[in-house]
């Protein structure tokens, strides 16, 4: 793998991302980039770890494909939507702690992870998923706030203007004060 490039994305290597390589390397098993245009990728945390799914896998958040849970937990399920197949990759119990005891220090870890099969680490089983909906694009309406262009699904309703959330937060905050 291109680890290289991926440190330069990510702007580090740590044991998060290499944890992100071993998710991967698994997914790559099942998917291919390129062939599986619709993959998707659901990851349950925000850690170094999604760089490399998103470097990788090319399931972006930009592009929709890539959806956070935010659940705190090393789980990710990857969804073909062509090939209706899908499989959820989850961290091992005890990883974590194992990664403490075992190693002085985050090296140590990062070369442990990157050394061993992903098997270790991670327990890999298929799925029924139903994939989440595809992006839906909504117009946008400009905040009677800020003025600034807002997907009409986000604007919220106050006393009959409509508002971007930030905007909303600060008005509701004004009132409660008054
Ligand atoms: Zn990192
Ligand atoms: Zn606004």
């Amino acid at each position: 793998m291109e680890t290289e490039e991926v440190v330069r994305f990510h702007g580090h290597m740590c044991p998060g991302l290499a944890l992100g390589m071993k998710v991967v390397e698994i997914a790559k098993r099942y998917f291919e980039r390129g062939v599986d245009e619709e993959l998707v990728a659901i990851v349950e945390n925000n850690s170094c770890a999604v760089d490399a799914i998103q470097y990788f896998m090319s399931c972006t958040f930009g592009k929709g494909n890539l959806i956070f849970r935010d659940y705190g937990k090393h789980v990710y399920t990857f969804i073909s939507r062509d090939r209706g197949v899908a499989i959820r990759i989850a961290l091992k119990k005890n990883m974590i702690e194992e990664f403490r005891e075992k190693f002085r220090d985050r090296e140590e870890v990062v070369n442990a992870i990157l050394e061993s099969e992903p098997a270790k680490y991670f327990e890999v089983r298929e799925v029924d998923v139903v994939p989440p909906e595809e992006a839906m694009i909504f117009p946008s309406v400009p905040c009677s706030r800020c003025g600034e262009p807002t997907m009409e699904t986000r604007l919220r309703v106050l006393d009959g203007s409509l508002l971007c959330i930030p905007c909303f937060e600060v008005e509701l905050k004004k009132r409660r004060k008054s």
